[in-house]
């Protein structure tokens, strides 16, 4: 891993911090919680990306560009694994919540802004697969995205318009002929100046959640207007701002017509919080399978600096908590899989609403896990941690982004005690 101007930490500790040992490290620690399905799924997307790392002699150094990467990742399933997508002819056999959390693990681990490119086109993905109704623009839209044809984006945060996001001031203004015209800005869409694809909210009425629409749009038609935000923790991701002036969308197009936005809006949030969850915790075996390695081969004072007590329970300490979390994750990844499969995809009201208060209480608790741990993972390993050897700086780096994204910490917070009511009704009435 030559990702440096400058070699810093010596030879024989670089070569075991390297994605080979730091995958056993993982597996370690997997082998007694995963099926064997699952752990034989894990495997094949680790042994792709070892192989895809030294046969493309990809050192992770700045002047990559993880976008080339798309298509290789793409042919291989990896990009989703949210469902089997039976319905653009791939049909992968291992799918499903637990499935992806696997896929999000190795993919990790080899570029975590790979990973969190990825992640931001399945939010664009999720709508079109819920809505094609079998027309095939949308199904080719779809299955140039899952295929890696091309990354895609969601467009849901505008610049006065953020955690507030039913409220939204971006026009859409229907035609007799049924396509839409769509005016208005919005901001930090993730991949979008490098899609094709994009899915885009927009209302009839400024202000009125009840007025909103869902639309798919060809960022090559007239009207889209992108440029680049930099995000330095992330400087690899391209996010967009869009101005979006007269950009008419074709009826074909309309994922969801005026009052059905909102709807569509909330029917995903589960996949995609715990998504942000899965990074999460994957961010912070990351981050432990560093520090780990590193700990029991570095010496001061004549001994590893695991052996002093301030270095190894504090890696103590946040194992325990990591583990905890990626065995409670897993369980829930694997009952909402079951659910969908009995109730086919409609989740009862109750179940569903329960498990939307789960899936902030993991978004939340997974992005404060990964901001800890990657922190404090860096930081015991001194000057090793930050400079750019390895990979723990992309880490600490986006660890800090996850409380922001799919919702920020307060949001989360709010939506959690409103839960707290819920239940407090639920169980007196
Ligand atoms: C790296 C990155 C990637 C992103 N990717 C996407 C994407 O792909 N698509 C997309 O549409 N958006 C994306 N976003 C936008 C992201 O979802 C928003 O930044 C987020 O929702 C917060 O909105 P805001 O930045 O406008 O902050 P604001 O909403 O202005 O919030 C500012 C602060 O006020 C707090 N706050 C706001 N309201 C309340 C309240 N009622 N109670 C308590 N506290 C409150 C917030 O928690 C926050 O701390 C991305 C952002 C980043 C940084």
């Amino acid at each position: 891993m030559a990702r440096f101007m400058t070699q810093v930490i010596k030879d024989e500790i670089l070569e075991k911090l390297n994605l080979e040992y730091r995958y056993k490290l993982l597996n370690e620690n997997l082998i007694p919680i995963l099926s064997e399905d699952q752990f034989d799924f894990l495997k094949t997307i680790q042994e792709f990306c070892l192989k895809f790392e030294k046969d493309n002699n990809i050192t992770h150094g700045p002047e990559e560009d993880i976008y080339e990467w798309y298509p290789y990742f793409g042919k291989e399933g990896f990009i989703t694994r949210q469902h089997n997508f039976e319905v653009i002819g791939e049909n992968y056999n291992q799918y499903g919540l637990a499935m992806d959390f696997m896929r999000t693990l190795a993919l990790d681990f080899f570029d975590p802004q790979l990973a969190m490119s990825f992640g931001a086109t399945v939010i664009g993905i999720n709508p079109i697969y819920e809505h094609h109704e079998n027309v095939p623009v949308r199904l080719e839209a779809l299955k140039e995205l899952v295929t890696g044809r091309t990354p895609g984006c969601l467009l849901i945060t505008e610049p006065e318009r953020g955690s507030d996001a039913v409220h939204q001031l971006t026009l859409c203004e229907e035609q007799n002929d049924g396509s839409f015209l769509l005016n208005g800005e919005k901001v930090y869409q993730t991949n979008a100046p490098k899609s094709k694809w994009a899915v885009a909210y927009a209302t009839a009425e400024k202000n009125n959640g009840n007025k909103m629409a869902q639309f798919l749009i060809n960022t090559s038609w007239e009207g889209w207007n992108c440029e680049r935000v930099l995000i330095p923790w992330v400087p690899k991701l391209y996010l967009g701002k869009e101005n979006l002036v007269n950009l008419r969308v074709p009826k074909e197009y309309v994922l969801g017509g005026v009052g059905k936005g909102r709807d569509h809006l909330f029917e995903g949030l589960i996949p995609e919080r715990i998504a942000i969850a899965l990074r999460g915790v994957a961010e912070s075996w990351g981050a432990l399978s560093h520090a780990i390695i590193y700990a029991n081969m570095r010496k001061q004072f004549d001994k590893e600096i695991l052996f002093f007590q301030g270095v190894g329970f504090l890696l103590t300490d946040l194992w325990a908590k990591t583990t905890h979390l990626t065995h409670a994750l897993l369980k829930f990844c694997e009952s909402y899989d079951d659910k969908m499969r009995k109730y086919e995809g409609n989740l009862p009201r109750n179940i569903s609403e329960s498990m939307v208060a789960a899936a902030s209480q993991y978004k939340y608790s997974c992005a404060k896990l990964s901001e800890r741990v990657c922190y404090q993972c860096a930081n015991v390993m001194g000057g090793a941690g930050l400079c750019d050897n390895t990979l723990m700086h992309d880490l600490l780096n986006i660890s800090r982004i996850q409380e922001i994204i799919g919702g920020a910490r307060q949001i989360h917070s709010f939506i959690m005690s409103r839960g707290l009511r819920r239940m407090f009704r639920n169980i007196t009435t």
